[in-house]
């Protein structure tokens, strides 16, 4: 048995943290400088059993605490994530790569869903009829669902795991999260600050584990719904698994988003808007823009070239330099994923407009990529149909709107898209005819606020419920309907009715 480091992760169950007893590791590294920076332990399916139990246990008690005070600890927990968002920042940065000012963005937008779920008594509320019939009152109450889990990727390693669970615990669910075994420190940093903000021991866990660990999960007889987030092939195993095994639940999966540029807009503007929408966080970001689709010969013609004099100067550094653009990738496998896609794609006709495969970078050993652009791709190559998660991106010019229109509802995945224009009658023909779920005119990454419902479609979600928003405390509570009658003391009247109950 592996006796614990100071770099060693642990899990947090029931209120502690706690060494993993599996004897099974993974090791987490530093994107930025290629080195190893803390091991973290899988757990095995006794470890999630026991965490499963301790948080039945505890659920029942928080489930019957009143909405006041649980809104008070999620408040106190949004106050705590603010005060240490400096040092959430450089967690995230270490362990995932993303530039300082890009992670502490993540944190303010994460905060946002712990706001919202501050509000969890006027978002449960229930509904009430009275007299439905003869002395009869009809009301539905929203009840947590018991255990939940959730199970969240690398690249937003505090964002996402806020969205999609502080609102299942604000209504009274006790969460198991795994987070991406590549980033897991945050997650435990943020199950002390719970624990300050006195969230009862139990109610809050984090399970650190691969597949085997999510397999024991997901297949718990007393886990009731999985929220999941990553990449599309793992959404829909783990929507197949979760769903024969009877629980409620919803996987949102990897994207390939789109950029239409009409001819009508100001193309200074739209090269801006793309550039940072596209390589931002080393464009490992599920609503980066991917491919840019220019209207019109001329269109495509001035946009690659105002495009490629800007793409050529960005930078890749580390986290912490502040002179970089975005950072590097998350793991060398990474990056030979985007270096295969980028040969592949030249093999099948591609241009190479910008070439941003040997960056010019002071640790050689850190995962950096450029900025690669590619140009003369079209939606029958492979770089077109698959998500590429790092900075390469594609020009794929078209003809006409209706033609943009094809592709896009074409192709497999539907998480988001824009369209840069001046005309409001393409801009309505856009947001109606288009098959994705969540739609930008003039704005480049269509990511709503927390208050709003977020989610793909295709490809990009399996299963129904939205994250951020409203949505996820429907998706994390049940409805009950309770339809109840009082009789007076005097009233000792008494018949048996074989019809099917009515309202006359
Ligand atoms: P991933 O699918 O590799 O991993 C996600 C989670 O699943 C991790 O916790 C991981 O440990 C676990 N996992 C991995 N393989 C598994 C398996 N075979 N069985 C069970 N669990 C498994 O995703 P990633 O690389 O961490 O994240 C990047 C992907 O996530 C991209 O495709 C990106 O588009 C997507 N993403 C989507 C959204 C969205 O809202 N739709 C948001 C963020 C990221």
């Amino acid at each position: 048995m592996k006796t614990i480091t100071k770099d060693e992760v642990t899990h947090f169950i029931n209120g502690e943290k706690v060494k993993g007893k599996n004897n099974k590791y993974g090791y987490v590294y530093s994107p930025s400088t290629g080195q190893q920076i803390a091991t973290v332990p899988y757990a095995s399916a006794e470890e999630v059993d026991e965490t499963v139990k301790s948080a039945k246990q505890a659920q029942k008690e928080w489930a019957s605490t009143s909405l006041g005070k649980r809104a008070k600890v999620v408040q106190r927990f949004s106050e705590l994530l603010t005060q240490h968002t400096e040092e959430l920042a450089r967690l995230i940065g270490k362990e995932n790569g993303k530039t300082i000012s890009d992670a502490k963005g993540e944190i303010s937008r994460g905060i946002e869903s712990v706001d919202l779920a501050m509000g969890v008594a006027q978002i449960v509320k229930g509904e009430h009829s009275t007299n439905v019939g003869g002395d009869i009152n009809a009301y539905s109450i929203k009840q947590p669902l018991g255990v939940v889990t959730c199970i969240s990727p690398f690249n937003f390693p505090v964002m996402v795991p806020l969205a999609m669970s502080t609102m299942a615990v604000a209504v009274g669910n006790a969460m198991i999260l795994k987070p991406s075994e590549k980033v897991p420190q945050s997650a435990i940093r943020m199950s002390e600050l719970w624990k300050e903000a006195g969230l009862p021991d139990g109610v809050w866990n984090v399970v650190n584990g691969d597949k085997d660990t999510v397999d024991a999960i997901i297949t718990h007889k007393d886990v009731q719904a999985i929220s999941f987030v990553g990449s599309t092939k793992v959404a829909e195993a783990i929507y197949e698994t979760g769903t024969k095994h009877h629980k409620r639940v919803q996987a949102f999966g990897g994207g390939k988003n789109h950029m239409v540029i009409m001819p009508d807009v100001n193309l200074d503007k739209a090269v801006d808007a793309f550039i940072g929408a596209a390589y931002g966080s080393a464009s490992q970001r599920c609503m980066a823009i991917s491919v840019a689709m220019p209207v019109g010969e001329q269109t495509a013609k001035a946009f690659t070239e105002k495009l490629k004099a800007k793409v050529k100067d960005l930078k890749p550094g580390a986290f912490d330099d502040n002179n970089a653009d975005f950072g590097a990738v998350i793991s060398n496998e990474a990056k030979q994923n985007v270096l295969k896609a980028i040969d592949e794609a030249v093999d099948e006709g591609a241009q190479v407009i910008v070439d941003g495969r040997k960056p010019n970078v002071e640790n050689e050993d850190g995962f950096y990529l450029g900025a690669t652009l590619l140009g003369d791709v079209t939606p029958d190559m492979d770089v077109y149909k698959k998500e590429v998660f790092g900075p390469s991106r594609e020009i794929v010019a078209v003809e006409s709107l209706e033609e943009a229109i094809d592709a896009i509802n074409e192709h497999e995945y539907g998480n988001g898209v824009s369209i840069f224009t001046n005309s409001g009658v393409a801009a309505r023909k856009f947001t109606q005819e288009i098959e994705v779920g969540m739609v930008g005119v003039n704005v480049p990454i269509p990511i709503p606020v927390a208050y709003h419902n977020f989610g793909g479609w295709k490809g990009s979600r399996f299963g129904e419920g939205q994250m951020f928003g409203p949505d996820t405390a429907r998706f994390f509570t049940k409805v009950k309907t309770v339809s109840e009658r009082w009789f007076d003391d005097g009233d000792m009247t008494s018949t048996t009715n074989f019809n099917f109950p009515s309202s006359d």
